[in-house]
Order: structure tokens, then sequence, then C-alpha cells
């Protein structure tokens, strides 16, 4: 629920994808990672935790793959340099390891603040779900601060019911659930083809702020994106207003400033893609996303106004903590589920 809150404040995290390698075959995987994936020097993500400072850095570094835990050493390398300046670091794992966990992932999720196990129908397939529990069990006997990523097919999936379920009887409603909806990218394409449709009539003029143009992206090759959108890591060349630098050689100040700097993103985050569009005089294309890659958006300089209205779009997001987050990005009716576990959740659950 924490870490949710700070979803929509700019530059309050990053996210790191160190390697596109994963020993499992998913078949919903968003990132299309396989064994043999591209995986590039952990010098270069090193390099990047390095250019932190204690008065210049992002409060969250979140390790991502592929899966991170293949690389334990770098996992635990760049978590001890995030803590050093004062980050605090998250791992995002899909349990290839369980039920064993081996000497040098044991060292790395020590060495993270939190860690989150991925878990789904498409998982299950890979790793059982017992021994995905019995390892979250062990971590959470030695006191580890966890949660659990789920992913269904909507709403309606009785997977999702029946998981969360198992989920909350397993571990007493000690650990929180961020439970979202599978996305038409990367293997999940051949599943749930994506169908791009026209923005409605009039999308032109409605606000709709896109709160992931917050956290910048370390791809997988060290490139910085402004958001998480698989279309815009993957895709070369990346839109102007939406790459943010290199690993390995732009420093955290420099991609902050340019997180927080540009015109575009600002505007993004304040009306979002389609307003955007609109008022660039291009008109909204095929759908949210893919009209924002489409985006030939000048830099304006920020104005005071263009700031105050950042900030007030901003605050009424915080306004609804991570449970509000969840419940635009996630799957609505297991929002609440991110505040299990919390000294603040919601007891009504
Ligand atoms: S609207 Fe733009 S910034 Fe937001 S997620 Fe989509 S591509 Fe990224």
């Amino acid at each position: 629920m924490d870490i949710l809150a700070l979803r929509p404040v700019p530059a309050a995290a990053v996210l790191m994808a160190i390697t596109r390698r994963c020993p499992l075959r998913c078949r919903h995987c968003s990132t299309d990672s396989l064994p043999t994936g591209p995986e590039h020097p952990g010098e270069v993500f090193l390099r990047f935790a390095g250019t932190f400072t204690p008065h210049d850095r992002p409060d969250l570094v979140m390790l991502t793959g592929g899966e991170p835990l293949l690389r334990p050493r770098l996992v635990r390398a760049l978590a001890e340099t995030a803590a050093r300046n004062g980050s605090r670091t998250m791992i995002l794992s899909g349990m290839f390891f369980a039920p064993r966990i081996p000497p040098a992932i044991e060292e790395a999720i020590e060495a993270a603040d939190h860690f989150s196990a991925s878990l789904d129908a498409f998982h299950e397939e890979e790793v059982p779900r017992e021994n995905v529990f019995a390892v979250m069990r062990t971590l959470l006997a030695r006191g580890k601060d966890l949660s659990f990523h789920i992913t269904g097919t909507g709403p309606d999936d009785p997977y999702l019911r029946d998981v969360t379920a198992a989920v909350r009887r397993e571990f007493g409603d000690r650990v929180p659930m961020l439970v979202s909806r599978v996305q038409p990218v990367g293997r999940a394409l051949a599943m749930t083809p994506a169908t791009p449709t026209a923005a409605p009539p009039g999308a032109e003029t409605r606000a709709l702020p896109c709160a992931m143009a917050a956290w910048p992206v370390v791809g997988f090759d060290g490139t910085i994106t402004a958001c998480c959108n698989q279309d815009v890591i993957d895709h070369r060349p990346i839109p102007a207003h939406l790459r943010l630098g290199h690993a390995g050689h732009d420093g955290w100040d420099v991609i902050r400033e340019r997180c927080l700097g540009s015109g575009a993103l600002r505007a993004i985050r304040t009306y979002g893609p389609l307003r955007l569009a609109g008022a660039t005089g291009r008109g909204a294309g095929k759908g949210y996303c893919e009209t924002c890659r489409e985006l030939d958006a000048p830099s304006l300089p920020p104005s005071p106004v263009s700031v105050f209205l950042e900030r007030q779009v901003r605050d009424m997001q915080l306004a609804g903590g991570g449970t509000g987050f969840a419940r635009r990005y996630g799957c609505p009716p297991y929002s609440e589920l991110v505040s299990l576990g919390h000294p603040r959740r919601n007891d009504g659950l």
C-alpha cells in the first residue's frame, strides 16, 4: 500500500529490469523473457545506482526482469548501494527457485527491504503454488516484508477468487496482494490479441492523467524511459518525449531533472496523452498509449500554472492512496487487498 501510494509521485522511485532472461516460460509473460534472453553487464546498473546521494536519490528501487534473481549478486550489490544513500529496494520474482532458497538468493532477498512473488495461473504451470507458499512462509517467519503480484483475466476470473482466498488463509491476512489483469503485451499477445480501438469522439478534450509517466525505468540494455509500457521499452527509436537517457552515462540527478522538468511528461501526468494530442492538433490516435507514443509534443518550459496543476492532480491521486491506485490500474474488485497486513488496513475486508 505504501509503495503504490508513491506511484503518482514523479521520480519517487526507479524500476530496473536487470535482465531479460528467465528460466520459466509463462505463457502470459509481458516481457517475452526466455532463458536465452539478452543480458547486459551489471556494471551499467551499478554505475547508475552509484550516482544516488543521500540528498538526491529515489525513495524506492524496484528490481525486475526477466527474473532478477538469476543475478542474485547483482541484486544484493544494488540493494546495498541503494541502502547506503537511503533508498529502499524491492524485488519482484517469478520464484523459479522455489521451494528451496539457494544461499546466494537468500542473501539477495535479505539485502532488499521488500520481496514480492508473482503468482497466477500461468506461473502455476511452471512453479506449483505450494512451492511458492513454502518460500513465502519461510520469509514471513523471518520477518520479511512481503507481497504477491497476482494476475488474472479480469474481475470474473474464478482463478482470482480461488488464489486470493488461498493467500488470505495461508498467511492469515498478513501479506498484501496487488491483483491486476493480463495485458496484451509480450507473449500474452498470443492469448489476448491487442485490439486497438479508436479513441471515442471528444477524447481530445478529456483529462485522463497517466500516473505511469512518473517513475523512470531502466531497461535491460540500460536505456532509461519515462514509463514501463513494454512497447515503449522494446521499440526503437523511443519517442523523444519518453526517452530520459542511459544508465551507462547519465546519473540519477540528470534523470530526475528530465523526468520532473519535461513539459511533455508534465502534461501527460496532468491531462494525459489524449488531451495533449488534441492540444497539439494531431488528434487522438488508436488508443491511450498508442496516442502517447505517436505524440510529437514540444518541450515547453514549466509555467507556474502548469506546475500548480500537476501538483493538484498528483495530490488528488495521493489522496486515493495505494488502494486508489490499485482500483484504477489493477482489478477493481480486489483493490483493497493491497492493504492486508498494513497498520492502516481496511478492516472491513
Ligand atoms: S500514456 Fe504514455 S507515458 Fe503513460 S504509460 Fe502510456 S505510453 Fe507510457
